[in-house]
C-alpha cells in the first residue's frame, strides 16, 4: 500500500483523513515515527507554514508527506487572526481569550464578514502540491454553543442559523473548511496513486 506522513500530532485530523483513504493509503502521524520536536510556524502565511512543515519531515524521514494550516480570516480586521489563529491572545492562550480578543476588536464593527482557511502542503515524489478549503460566514457577537473547538461558538456559516459550536460535530466536520481541502487532497490522491 502507498505511505504517506501526514505531519500532525492531532489524533483527530489523522483518525478523520484515515476514514476517507482507508485501503488506498496508509496514514502516518508524527507520533507514529517517533518524531516529538515542535516544528516552528515561522511564516506570515496559511501556506508558508504548511509548506515549511511539508518540508522539514520530508526532508528528514526521505518520505511523502502532506501538513496543514488553517485560520480564522476576519473581513474588518483585515485577515486577522489569520495565521495567528492558535495564538492571537498570546502564546499560551486558551480558545477563550483568543474569542475575547476578537469580540473586542469587533465590537461596534458593522461588517462581521469571516472566513475559515485551511491550507494543506502536499510533497508527493519530490513535486510540491497545495490544497485550499475555505467556508465563509460571520462573526457574532456574543459566545453560543459549546461543541467544536477554537473560534467555533463565535462563527455561523453562511447559509445557517447555528454557530459550528451549536452543530453536532459530525455535521460541521461534513462542511468545514478542513473537510473541503481534505476531500481536494484525497481526490489527488486517488488519482494519483
Ligand atoms: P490548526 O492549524 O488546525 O492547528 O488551527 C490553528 C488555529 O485555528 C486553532 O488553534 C484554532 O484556534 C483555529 N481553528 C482551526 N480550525 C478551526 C475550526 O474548525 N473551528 C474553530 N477554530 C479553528
Amino acid at each position: 500500500m502507498n505511505r504517506l506522513i501526514f505531519a500532525t500530532n492531532n489524533d483527530h485530523k489523522l483518525r478523520e483523513i484515515r476514514k476517507i483513504l482507508d485501503g488506498h493509503y496508509h496514514i502516518d502521524g508524527l507520533k507514529d515515527i517517533g518524531f516529538r520536536e515542535e516544528i516552528a510556524e515561522t511564516s506570515h502565511t496559511l501556506e508558508g507554514n504548511a509548506i515549511l512543515k511539508a518540508r522539514y519531515i520530508q526532508k528528514k524521514f526521505n518520505t511523502d508527506c502532506f501538513a496543514d494550516d488553517t485560520g480564522l480570516e476576519i473581513e474588518a480586521l483585515s485577515g486577522k487572526p489569520g495565521v495567528h489563529s492558535a495564538r492571537y491572545a498570546g502564546i499560551e492562550c486558551i480558545s477563550e481569550n483568543n474569542i475575547n480578543k476578537v469580540l473586542k476588536e469587533m465590537q461596534g464593527v458593522k461588517n462581521r464578514k469571516a472566513r475559515f482557511r485551511t491550507v494543506i502542503a502536499l510533497i508527493k515524489a519530490g513535486e510540491e502540491y497545495l490544497f485550499e478549503g475555505t467556508i465563509k460566514g460571520n462573526i457574532i457577537s456574543k459566545k453560543r454553543g459549546t461543541g467544536g473547538f477554537g473560534y467555533d461558538p463565535v462563527f455561523i456559516p453562511d447559509g445557517d442559523t447555528r454557530t459550528f459550536a451549536e452543530m453536532p460535530l459530525e455535521e460541521k466536520n461534513q462542511v468545514s473548511h478542513r473537510a473541503v481541502a481534505i476531500k481536494k487532497l484525497v481526490d489527488f490522491l486517488n488519482d494519483h496513486k
